[in-house]
Protein backbone atom coordinates (compact mmCIF):
# COMPACT_ATOMS: atom_id res chain seq x y z
CA UNK A 1 0.00 0.00 0.00
CA UNK A 2 2.78 2.88 0.93
CA UNK A 3 4.29 1.59 -2.62
CA UNK A 4 1.29 2.41 -4.10
CA UNK A 5 0.49 5.83 -2.13
CA UNK A 6 4.51 6.81 -3.27
CA UNK A 7 3.56 6.14 -6.60
CA UNK A 8 0.50 8.08 -6.55
CA UNK A 9 2.55 11.00 -5.58
CA UNK A 10 5.58 10.92 -8.35
CA UNK A 11 2.95 10.51 -11.02
CA UNK A 12 0.58 13.19 -9.93
CA UNK A 13 4.07 14.67 -9.45
CA UNK A 14 4.56 14.24 -13.39
CA UNK A 15 1.01 14.93 -14.52
CA UNK A 16 1.39 18.42 -13.29
CA UNK A 17 4.73 18.71 -15.36
CA UNK A 18 2.47 17.73 -18.33
CA UNK A 19 -0.54 19.80 -16.89
CA UNK A 20 1.50 22.77 -17.54
CA UNK A 21 3.81 22.01 -20.32
CA UNK A 22 1.37 20.59 -22.95
CA UNK A 23 -1.07 23.22 -23.12
CA UNK A 24 1.66 25.42 -23.98
CA UNK A 25 2.42 23.26 -26.63
CA UNK A 26 5.74 22.43 -25.60
CA UNK A 27 8.03 19.18 -24.51
CA UNK A 28 8.15 18.26 -20.82
CA UNK A 29 10.39 20.68 -18.87
CA UNK A 30 12.37 20.19 -16.04
CA UNK A 31 10.33 22.05 -13.06
CA UNK A 32 11.05 25.53 -12.47
CA UNK A 33 9.61 28.47 -11.25
CA UNK A 34 6.87 29.65 -13.52
CA UNK A 35 7.74 33.40 -12.23
CA UNK A 36 11.25 33.57 -11.80
CA UNK A 37 12.02 30.86 -14.48
CA UNK A 38 14.83 29.48 -12.21
CA UNK A 39 14.89 25.60 -11.87
CA UNK A 40 13.76 24.22 -8.81
CA UNK A 41 16.31 22.17 -6.83
CA UNK A 42 16.01 18.45 -6.84
CA UNK A 43 14.20 18.35 -3.33
CA UNK A 44 11.09 20.50 -4.68
CA UNK A 45 10.94 18.38 -7.78
CA UNK A 46 7.51 16.67 -5.86
CA UNK A 47 5.72 19.50 -4.58
CA UNK A 48 4.23 17.69 -1.02
CA UNK A 49 7.24 16.53 0.43
CA UNK A 50 7.94 19.82 -0.37
CA UNK A 51 5.73 21.85 1.52
CA UNK A 52 5.36 18.85 4.19
CA UNK A 53 8.96 20.08 5.00
CA UNK A 54 8.46 23.47 4.67
CA UNK A 55 10.27 24.03 0.99
CA UNK A 56 7.58 25.58 -0.56
CA UNK A 57 8.92 29.00 -1.90
CA UNK A 58 11.29 29.18 -5.08
CA UNK A 59 14.76 29.93 -3.26
CA UNK A 60 15.36 32.60 -6.25
CA UNK A 61 12.22 34.82 -5.93
CA UNK A 62 10.19 33.26 -2.76
CA UNK A 63 7.08 32.57 -5.09
CA UNK A 64 4.96 29.68 -3.59
CA UNK A 65 4.77 26.66 -5.21
CA UNK A 66 1.00 26.85 -7.28
CA UNK A 67 -1.48 24.90 -4.71
CA UNK A 68 -2.65 22.85 -7.34
CA UNK A 69 0.88 20.78 -7.48
CA UNK A 70 0.55 19.02 -4.07
CA UNK A 71 -2.96 18.69 -4.22
CA UNK A 72 -2.65 16.59 -7.70
CA UNK A 73 -0.24 14.24 -5.82
CA UNK A 74 -2.33 14.03 -2.77
CA UNK A 75 -5.99 13.37 -4.80
CA UNK A 76 -3.86 11.05 -7.23
CA UNK A 77 -2.45 9.10 -3.95
CA UNK A 78 -5.49 8.92 -2.07
CA UNK A 79 -7.46 7.40 -5.33
CA UNK A 80 -4.49 5.46 -6.48
CA UNK A 81 -5.07 3.59 -2.61
CA UNK A 82 -8.95 3.45 -2.75
CA UNK A 83 -7.96 1.73 -6.13
CA UNK A 84 -5.58 -0.78 -4.89
CA UNK A 85 -7.99 -1.13 -1.57
CA UNK A 86 -10.51 -1.96 -4.13
CA UNK A 87 -8.64 -4.12 -6.27
CA UNK A 88 -5.99 -5.55 -4.87
CA UNK A 89 -2.69 -6.04 -7.39
CA UNK A 90 -4.91 -6.54 -10.75
CA UNK A 91 -4.34 -5.72 -14.48
CA UNK A 92 -7.85 -3.93 -13.17
CA UNK A 93 -6.30 -1.87 -10.68
CA UNK A 94 -3.02 -1.22 -13.05
CA UNK A 95 -5.52 0.15 -16.16
CA UNK A 96 -8.12 1.89 -13.71
CA UNK A 97 -5.04 3.55 -12.29
CA UNK A 98 -4.06 4.48 -15.80
CA UNK A 99 -7.22 6.08 -17.20
CA UNK A 100 -7.76 8.09 -13.13
CA UNK A 101 -4.04 9.58 -14.43
CA UNK A 102 -5.72 10.58 -18.00
CA UNK A 103 -8.73 11.88 -16.03
CA UNK A 104 -6.92 14.01 -13.46
CA UNK A 105 -4.75 15.43 -16.32
CA UNK A 106 -7.74 16.16 -18.62
CA UNK A 107 -9.69 17.88 -15.94
CA UNK A 108 -6.46 20.19 -14.92
CA UNK A 109 -6.02 21.38 -18.58
CA UNK A 110 -9.60 21.71 -19.05
CA UNK A 111 -9.64 24.03 -15.67
CA UNK A 112 -7.05 25.75 -16.10
CA UNK A 113 -6.66 26.10 -19.60
CA UNK A 114 -10.28 25.45 -21.00
CA UNK A 115 -8.40 22.73 -23.02
CA UNK A 116 -8.79 19.44 -23.43
CA UNK A 117 -5.99 17.77 -25.86
CA UNK A 118 -5.35 15.38 -28.52
CA UNK A 119 -2.29 14.85 -27.29
CA UNK A 120 -4.15 13.43 -23.98
CA UNK A 121 -7.00 12.02 -25.31
CA UNK A 122 -5.62 10.18 -28.71
CA UNK A 123 -3.42 7.81 -26.38
CA UNK A 124 -5.82 7.57 -23.91
CA UNK A 125 -8.35 6.06 -26.31
CA UNK A 126 -5.82 3.37 -27.42
CA UNK A 127 -5.13 2.73 -24.06
CA UNK A 128 -8.43 1.95 -23.18
CA UNK A 129 -9.00 -0.35 -26.39
CA UNK A 130 -6.30 -1.84 -25.04
CA UNK A 131 -7.54 -2.34 -21.85
CA UNK A 132 -10.96 -3.72 -22.67
CA UNK A 133 -9.15 -7.03 -23.43
CA UNK A 134 -7.41 -6.81 -19.80
CA UNK A 135 -8.85 -5.21 -17.29
CA UNK A 136 -12.18 -8.09 -17.53
CA UNK A 137 -15.07 -5.49 -16.45
CA UNK A 138 -16.43 -5.16 -19.91
CA UNK A 139 -15.75 -7.00 -23.38
CA UNK A 140 -13.90 -5.09 -26.02
CA UNK A 141 -17.20 -5.06 -28.07
CA UNK A 142 -18.95 -3.46 -24.97
CA UNK A 143 -15.44 -0.87 -25.18
CA UNK A 144 -15.76 0.09 -28.69
CA UNK A 145 -19.83 0.17 -28.63
CA UNK A 146 -19.24 2.61 -25.73
CA UNK A 147 -16.53 4.69 -27.30
CA UNK A 148 -18.59 5.32 -30.84
CA UNK A 149 -21.55 5.60 -28.21
CA UNK A 150 -20.06 8.40 -25.89
CA UNK A 151 -18.79 10.56 -29.34
CA UNK A 152 -22.09 10.19 -31.06
CA UNK A 153 -24.31 11.60 -28.17
CA UNK A 154 -21.75 14.38 -27.09
CA UNK A 155 -21.44 15.31 -30.99
CA UNK A 156 -24.96 15.92 -31.17
CA UNK A 157 -25.32 17.72 -27.79
CA UNK A 158 -22.14 20.10 -29.02
CA UNK A 159 -24.21 20.37 -32.36
CA UNK A 160 -27.26 21.26 -30.48
CA UNK A 161 -25.83 23.83 -28.13
CA UNK A 162 -24.26 25.70 -31.38
CA UNK A 163 -27.34 25.99 -32.73
CA UNK A 164 -29.17 27.13 -29.53
CA UNK A 165 -26.92 29.49 -27.88
CA UNK A 166 -23.58 29.76 -30.20
CA UNK A 167 -20.24 28.38 -29.85
CA UNK A 168 -19.08 27.89 -26.00
CA UNK A 169 -19.71 25.45 -23.34
CA UNK A 170 -18.57 22.39 -25.23
CA UNK A 171 -16.35 21.66 -27.92
CA UNK A 172 -14.33 19.07 -30.43
CA UNK A 173 -12.13 17.98 -26.54
CA UNK A 174 -15.55 16.96 -24.85
CA UNK A 175 -16.61 14.90 -27.62
CA UNK A 176 -13.14 12.95 -27.87
CA UNK A 177 -13.09 13.13 -23.75
CA UNK A 178 -16.96 11.23 -23.68
CA UNK A 179 -15.16 8.48 -26.47
CA UNK A 180 -13.23 7.95 -23.98
CA UNK A 181 -15.28 7.11 -21.18
CA UNK A 182 -17.37 5.54 -23.25
CA UNK A 183 -14.16 3.07 -24.23
CA UNK A 184 -13.66 2.83 -20.10
CA UNK A 185 -17.38 2.40 -19.10
CA UNK A 186 -18.77 0.32 -22.31
CA UNK A 187 -22.36 0.20 -23.78
CA UNK A 188 -24.94 0.76 -21.76
CA UNK A 189 -22.91 2.07 -19.02
CA UNK A 190 -21.11 5.32 -21.08
CA UNK A 191 -25.10 6.49 -20.83
CA UNK A 192 -25.40 6.45 -17.51
CA UNK A 193 -21.48 8.07 -16.97
CA UNK A 194 -22.55 11.01 -19.06
CA UNK A 195 -26.16 10.94 -17.67
CA UNK A 196 -24.49 11.71 -14.34
CA UNK A 197 -21.99 14.12 -15.75
CA UNK A 198 -24.44 16.41 -17.84
CA UNK A 199 -26.51 16.82 -14.84
CA UNK A 200 -23.77 17.53 -12.11
CA UNK A 201 -22.55 20.05 -14.80
CA UNK A 202 -26.29 21.36 -15.44
CA UNK A 203 -27.11 21.76 -12.02
CA UNK A 204 -23.84 23.72 -11.12
CA UNK A 205 -24.15 25.81 -14.19
CA UNK A 206 -27.99 26.94 -13.53
CA UNK A 207 -26.64 27.53 -9.66
CA UNK A 208 -23.90 29.58 -11.46
CA UNK A 209 -25.71 31.29 -13.83
CA UNK A 210 -28.92 31.95 -11.39
CA UNK A 211 -26.65 33.44 -8.79
CA UNK A 212 -24.91 35.48 -11.25
CA UNK A 213 -21.65 34.16 -10.76
CA UNK A 214 -21.17 33.17 -14.84
CA UNK A 215 -23.12 34.26 -18.19
CA UNK A 216 -24.12 32.24 -21.08
CA UNK A 217 -21.14 33.82 -23.09
CA UNK A 218 -18.84 32.63 -19.78
CA UNK A 219 -19.86 28.73 -19.38
CA UNK A 220 -18.10 26.71 -16.91
CA UNK A 221 -15.78 23.97 -18.23
CA UNK A 222 -17.79 20.71 -18.80
CA UNK A 223 -14.72 18.28 -18.79
CA UNK A 224 -14.76 17.86 -15.34
CA UNK A 225 -18.02 17.05 -14.69
CA UNK A 226 -18.22 14.52 -17.32
CA UNK A 227 -14.60 12.77 -16.25
CA UNK A 228 -16.83 12.62 -12.49
CA UNK A 229 -19.57 11.03 -14.74
CA UNK A 230 -16.96 8.65 -16.27
CA UNK A 231 -14.97 7.89 -12.88
CA UNK A 232 -17.72 6.98 -10.46
CA UNK A 233 -19.36 4.59 -13.29
CA UNK A 234 -16.18 3.31 -14.20
CA UNK A 235 -15.98 2.13 -10.55
CA UNK A 236 -19.76 2.01 -9.14
CA UNK A 237 -21.31 1.77 -12.78
CA UNK A 238 -23.57 -1.44 -12.11
CA UNK A 239 -24.69 -1.11 -8.91
CA UNK A 240 -25.79 2.29 -9.53
CA UNK A 241 -27.97 0.99 -12.56
CA UNK A 242 -29.34 -2.21 -10.32
CA UNK A 243 -30.18 0.55 -7.65
CA UNK A 244 -31.96 3.33 -9.93
CA UNK A 245 -33.79 -0.14 -11.61
CA UNK A 246 -34.80 -1.67 -8.99
ZN1 LIG B 1 11.11 31.78 -8.61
Amino acid sequence: MIVVLLLGVLIGAVINRLGTDLPARRPPQIPHCPYCGRRRPWYQWVALPAYLFLHQHCPSCGALIPIRYPLVELGLAFLFGFLYQKYGLTLQFVFFALYTTVFVLIAITDIERRLILNVVTVPAMALAILGSFFTGHITWKSALLGGVTGYVILMAIVLLGHWLIGPGAMGGGDVKLAAFIGLVTGLPLVIEALLLGILAGGIVSLFLLLMRLRSLRDPVPYGPFLIIGGWVTMIWGMEIAQWFFR
